[in-house]
């Protein structure tokens, strides 16, 4: 059955009145302007984006990937979905060799079985092997020297997946960790205290992206680029945002999009504190606690991930980083879809491409979320 969507859509990079969308089993089949609603369209009066695709993403709703339960996945991909996000890269923490093989595991399990639930198209291991000292949240036990054979392992255990993997560059055996798996997974710069000429070998070996720009990297100095100035000075390296206005000022989220054009995108980095009320939680083996301003932090002040939604973080790029809404959408849709690999089926609204649509109010609520054309909300 056809069925069709009528109203303002964000289509080949601009708002079109008058769009008409049609759907077939899951996939959009056709998307054309129509001065009229044909009598078989439904009329949608928010603005018809392509659903959000979040790829650094812990948990939610009282759950987080590391749990390794199907439980928690079904949780966290149906919360994210509740609030714009339609496909998303399960993200792990460093844990124990048996513990990330487990998350992994129930992710690859539970994944086909979600039904009203963000699409999980890829798996971000956000760790083991990063730099204790710039650990930010992540439990400083787990972080060890790359393993060829763990990764080998996890890859095997979930082959269905893209993959993103966080690195520091200057932790023992990533450089042959990255030379070995390049073209198989995206090699992330991050929980690094790498300076500027470390990450630029590091993109020379292979990796292409960084994980959340300025949070747990070296910052940019005017004699002292750093892994920030990596990054800005890069042409196609690509870089996470996390546009809640506690990691990154607005001021600062503002210059590094027009900075990197066509390389950012916006991540939540929730945890399972995200959607829930004030209060303690865990995040693997920390406690952190969640204060009435939505920020998540350790006993000592470290920020601990967030309690960002994707729909939030448009809306902070808009209103707080003042940037224009046709500026700000790619970077939680089509430029994601090119970092995780789906760029050939995500990411836009166009024929041949899943029908993952959400529709947006002035207020940035997401009244309907429709993942290959099942309606979520
Ligand atoms: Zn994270």
């Amino acid at each position: 059955m056809t069925r069709r969507l009528w109203g303002r859509a964000f289509v080949g990079g601009e708002i079109r009145d008058k769009t008409l969308i049609s759907i077939e089993e899951g996939q959009i089949v056709d998307v054309r302007s129509e001065p009229q609603a044909p009598s078989d369209s439904v009329t949608v009066h928010e603005l018809i984006v392509p659903g959000f695709i979040d790829l650094h993403v812990h948990g939610g709703d009282g759950a987080d990937f590391m749990d390794g339960s199907d439980e928690a996945v079904g949780r966290v991909t149906s919360f994210h979905a509740r609030h714009g996000t339609t496909a998303l890269a399960a993200t792990t923490l460093s844990g124990s060799r048996a513990d990330l093989h487990s998350a992994v595991t129930a992710i690859a399990r539970a994944a086909p079985a979600i039904n009203r639930g963000a699409e999980v198209c890829g798996i971000h291991l956000e760790g083991p092997y990063i730099n204790a000292n710039r650990a930010g949240a992540q439990n400083i036990a787990s972080v060890r020297p790359a393993d060829i054979h763990e990764i080998g392992t996890l890859l095997a255990a979930a082959p269905q997946f893209r993959w993103i993997i966080t690195v520091a560059p200057e932790i023992e055996g990533v450089r042959a960790l990255i030379e070995h798996f390049r073209g198989r997974m995206t090699f992330s710069i991050g929980h690094t205290a790498a300076d500027y000429s470390d990450a630029v070998l590091a993109l020379e070996w292979g990796a292409s992206h960084f994980t959340h720009l300025f949070n747990a990297m070296t910052g940019m100095h005017h004699r002292e680029p750093g892994v920030v100035g990596a990054a800005l000075v890069s042409t196609d390296a690509t870089a996470e945002l996390i546009a809640d206005g506690i990691h990154v000022h607005p001021a600062v989220l503002r210059v590094a999009t027009r900075a990197m054009p066509n390389r950012i995108a916006l991540i939540t980095d929730a945890v399972r504190a995200c959607g829930m009320p004030e209060g303690l939680y865990k995040l693997y083996q920390h406690e952190f606690r969640v204060t009435a301003d939505g920020a998540a932090r350790l006993g000592d002040g470290t920020l601990a991930g967030s309690t960002l939604t994707m729909q939030r973080a448009v809306q902070n790029m808009v209103e707080l980083a003042g940037l224009p809404i046709e500026m700000v959408l790619p970077l939680a849709t089509e430029i994601p879809a090119r970092i995780l690999g789906v760029s050939d089926r995500k990411g836009k609204i166009a024929a041949g491409y899943d029908a993952d649509l959400v529709t947006l109010t002035p207020k940035f609520e997401v009244p309907r979320v429709l993942v290959r054309g099942r309606e979520i909300v």
